[in-house]
């Protein structure tokens, strides 16, 4: 009789597993397998594309650093519409397209599709458990359905999104603070004007963030983000929504999508590497303190992960892991942690109004200005990456 927890070796050793196949594990295979290494991607979900959880906005920096399939973006937003709480509006205009929402559910299914024709193997609705240290590198223990099964990697990546278990296996530092994020997705909704970024700075539906309608003209979407311990994110999305009846008809809208999840504010964690693995994406903080976007860090940590990993395996120089630190991004955080502590800090509404208040006048514009349209994202990994070239000699 078979135990319930039968356990078997999948066939042969990898050179990579990654754990977690959301943008940063995406991005991490196709990498790695792109350059001939041997890659399994798991995740415990069965298909990546099918449980998206983020709103999806890119912003212009990453559009023009990233190779971004057009069909998988939505019309450019230039405008952004900055609500107080008492409903005056600060309106910001670009000259140039500074976001696009992503159809991430096609991204996700092409990245996939990329990385294993690329070599990569993939097995969904798989949980990674633990790892041990075994010679080089790593037995690692995983589950699908019912059963348990082993495999042999020399390195591991966390992937696995803000409370990551691999952080946590590898004895790496974890995501302390998080804010959670909730929203719906509607079709059908007419868009009286551009194309537009709708932000409401109030404490009372979202306390901490920010609450949000973004309407580009095909899809829009509805939410609401904060501390989890002082709102209910369900219910200041019904208070949203009603607040916003007056500004959009959603008489014919259609809810086609609920997404959300949670979204760590802690900044870069400083210890994401180790001999045995590295993290990626929200398992290594990699988001902005300040607007909680977290998409381009997985881009760009994920680029910078795959050049480490393969230096480290093709040279065995563990001096090559020292390139990975999130110390090297945290001086960059510095301005938008400060931020973050003053918006966890003050919770009258009233100071949400002030500063809206000082926002709308001349000179604090700028501020609001360079928040939304800065290309102030994640840092640029170039310089480690070329760090890591002339090290190895790549
Ligand atoms: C509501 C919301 C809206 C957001 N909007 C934006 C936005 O508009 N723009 C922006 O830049 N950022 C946004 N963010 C942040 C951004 O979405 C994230 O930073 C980004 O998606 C993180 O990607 P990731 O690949 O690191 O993690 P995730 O996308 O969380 O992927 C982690 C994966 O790991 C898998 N996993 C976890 N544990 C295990 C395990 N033990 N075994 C196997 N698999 C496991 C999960 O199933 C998941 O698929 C938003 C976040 C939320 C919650």
């Amino acid at each position: 009789m078979q135990a319930a927890w039968e356990v078997f070796i999948m066939s042969g050793h990898y050179d990579v597993i990654i754990v977690g196949a959301g943008l940063a594990g995406l991005q991490c295979a196709r990498l790695l397998a792109g350059r001939g290494l041997r890659v399994l991607l798991v995740d415990r979900r069965p298909a990546p594309h099918r449980y998206v959880h983020t709103t999806g906005i890119f912003v212009r920096k990453t559009l023009e650093d990233f190779d971004l399939p057009p069909d998988c973006l939505g019309p450019a937003v230039r405008d952004v519409i900055l609500y107080s709480p008492g409903g005056r509006a600060l309106h910001l205009s670009s000259p140039r397209d500074e976001f696009r929402v992503g159809r991430l559910r096609r991204l996700y299914a092409l990245w996939l599709e990329e990385a294993c024709r690329a070599g990569a193997a993939w097995s969904g609705a798989t949980r990674f458990l633990r790892s041990e240290p075994s010679g080089a590198g790593s037995v690692v223990s995983l589950q699908t359905g019912g059963r348990r099964w082993q495999v042999r990697a020399r390195f591991i990546v966390g992937a696995d999104g803000c409370r990551s278990t691999v952080a946590r296996d590898l004895g790496l530092d974890t995501n302390r603070e998080w804010i959670v994020g909730a929203e719906e997705v509607y079709t059908g909704v007419p868009l009286a004007g551009p194309p537009a970024f709708h932000c409401f700075l109030d404490p009372r539906i979202a306390p901490g963030y920010l609450a949000w309608v973004v309407h580009d003209g095909e899809e829009t979407h509805i939410g609401v983000g904060g501390y989890p311990s002082r709102f209910q994110p369900a219910e200041a999305l019904q208070v949203l929504k009603k607040r916003m009846a007056g500004r959009f008809d959603l008489a014919r809208a259609r809810l086609v999508e609920r997404r959300g999840g949670r979204i760590p504010v802690g900044g870069v964690l400083k210890r994401i590497a180790c001999p045995r693995g590295l993290l990626v994406g929200d398992a290594a903080g990699a988001v902005s303190p300040l607007t909680a976007g977290g998409l381009d860090p997985c881009l760009r940590l994920s680029d910078l992960a795959a050049d480490v990993i393969a230096a480290y395996l093709s040279s065995g120089d563990g001096s090559v892991l020292e390139h990975y630190h999130g110390g090297l991004f945290k001086a960059r955080f510095f301005s938008r942690q400060w931020m973050r502590r003053a918006m966890a800090t003050f919770r009258h509404p009233l100071w949400y109004e002030l500063a809206c208040g000082a926002f709308r006048r001349t000179p604090l514009r700028w501020v609001a200005w360079h928040i939304f349209f800065g290309r102030g994202s994640f840092p640029s990994v170039e310089p480690w990456k070329e760090a890591v070239r002339l090290r190895t000699g790549g």
